[in-house]
């Protein structure tokens, strides 16, 4: 906060508390922002102290100011109890599950969830004696028919993973309720800026600091926050875990949040502009982005979340591989590569056809998976069209 904090940052809106939450310049002789506090021992004074389990920081990887100052400034914006840090998305997905399963439990996946989620499902979790089921992105209430006496969990992620199915988290909120089970959501592509899942019910908000919160590709970071009654359980298993962000990626990710809805504004709307203009090109058979009216889900879209971001998909008419190898090789601007969420534009092609198995998506021709970063969207469809003239001329 500024010089006089008085008004409770609970009553300013969100693009004001991700400048200033988790800020105190006036611990750091009045600097804006806290300094890289490097460590893994934190001296006691004395004995008494540390005997007392008083001190605030006791050891590099269960806290520093700058971790306090970022975990404060998401908890804030997610409107959580506890916000805690890993060193990726993925680790907060697994320390999620991990924090409120044991042998002999039963869990309910999102059968458009991110794979490597599933990956960890089918692999670890199983080995321990957890067993997966996955469920329709479009259950909703109706999910109560799948919950057997050992299910602990619901485990959802909204939009889908690379094909962008909206759930109702309300109704999975409401369906949780009836048997006390947890509701876990991956907020990765809306952040707490678009939505919040806690406050339409979910116990866990699991973001993948590593897209929008860092912003510029340039560091791993995962973020977990947590409803009263999660925080306990999610802080013990972080801790048994070992898990911790690094130093440079905390602060990464601090400054990237500062500017993260101004950036968010602009992907969402640069992303719309695109997806409309994909949506007109003869070469394409379909796009999957909740935002844009009209498309499936875009009703829970707008009841629930305030915007959207730069991720979306499309669905290209049949072409051959060498076809795509030619559009996606001669592309300037779009990079080819896995994560998003940064500064830059980039294209994936993607086939969720091998794993799915309760929701499966049938696509004829090649599907990528686009992100908008901030360049000028007149010059990323030049690129995209420069791309699909040598497709066509591939033929
Ligand atoms: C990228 C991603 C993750 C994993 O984040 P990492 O930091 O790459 O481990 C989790 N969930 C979603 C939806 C993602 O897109």
């Amino acid at each position: 906060m500024g010089k006089s904090p008085t008004t409770p940052l609970s009553s300013l809106r969100p693009a004001t508390r991700a400048v200033h939450g988790g800020r105190h310049p006036f611990d750091h002789h009045g600097f804006v922002n806290p300094p890289v506090y490097r460590g893994s021992t934190v001296l006691f004074p004395d004995l008494d102290t540390l005997e007392s389990g008083n001190q605030r920081y006791t050891y590099g990887r269960r806290g520093s100011p700058l971790m306090s100052a970022l975990e404060e400034a998401l908890c804030g914006l997610e409107g959580g109890q506890r916000t805690v840090l890993t060193s990726s998305g993925l680790a907060a997905i697994t320390t999620s599950l991990l924090a409120f399963v044991e042998a002999g439990d039963h869990i309910l996946v999102a059968d458009t969830a991110y794979r490597p989620a599933r990956t960890f499902c089918d692999g670890m979790l199983k080995r321990m004696g957890v067993e997966t089921s996955y469920y329709h992105p479009d259950m909703g209430e109706g999910i109560t028919a799948l919950f057997r006496p050992n299910t602990r969990l619901v485990y959802a992620e909204c939009p889908g993973s690379q094909t962008f199915e909206m759930q109702d988290i309300p109704a999975l909120a409401r369906a949780c309720r009836t048997r006390d089970l947890y509701l876990l959501v991956d907020n990765t592509w809306a952040t707490a800026i678009y939505f919040k899942p806690l406050a339409h019910g979910a116990d866990v908000s699991i973001n993948a600091g590593t897209k929008y919160i860092v912003g510029h590709a340039d560091a791993m970071l995962g973020v977990v926050t947590a409803s009263e009654r999660a925080a306990k359980p999610i802080t013990k298993a972080l801790w048994e875990l070992g898990n911790c962000a690094g130093t440079e990626e905390m602060y990464l990710g601090l400054r990237g949040l500062r500017t993260m809805p101004l950036r968010l504004e602009r992907h969402w709307r640069a992303g719309v502009e695109m997806a409309e203009w994909l949506q007109a090109r003869p070469e394409v058979e379909r796009v999957l982005h909740p935002g844009l009216p009209g498309s499936v889900g875009h009703a829970i879209w707008k009841r629930d979340f305030t915007g959207a971001t730069g991720l979306f998909s499309v669905v290209l008419k049949p072409a051959s591989r060498t076809q795509l190898a030619a559009m996606l090789d001669g592309l300037e601007l779009f990079g080819m590569g896995w994560s998003w969420g940064g500064y830059e534009s980039l294209i994936v092609p993607f086939d969720p056809v091998g794993y799915r198995t309760i929701a499966p998506f049938t696509h004829e021709g090649p599907a990528l998976r686009l992100h908008i970063g901030l360049e000028d969207t007149a010059d990323l469809q030049a690129d995209l069209a420069a791309g699909f003239e040598r497709m066509r001329a591939a033929a």
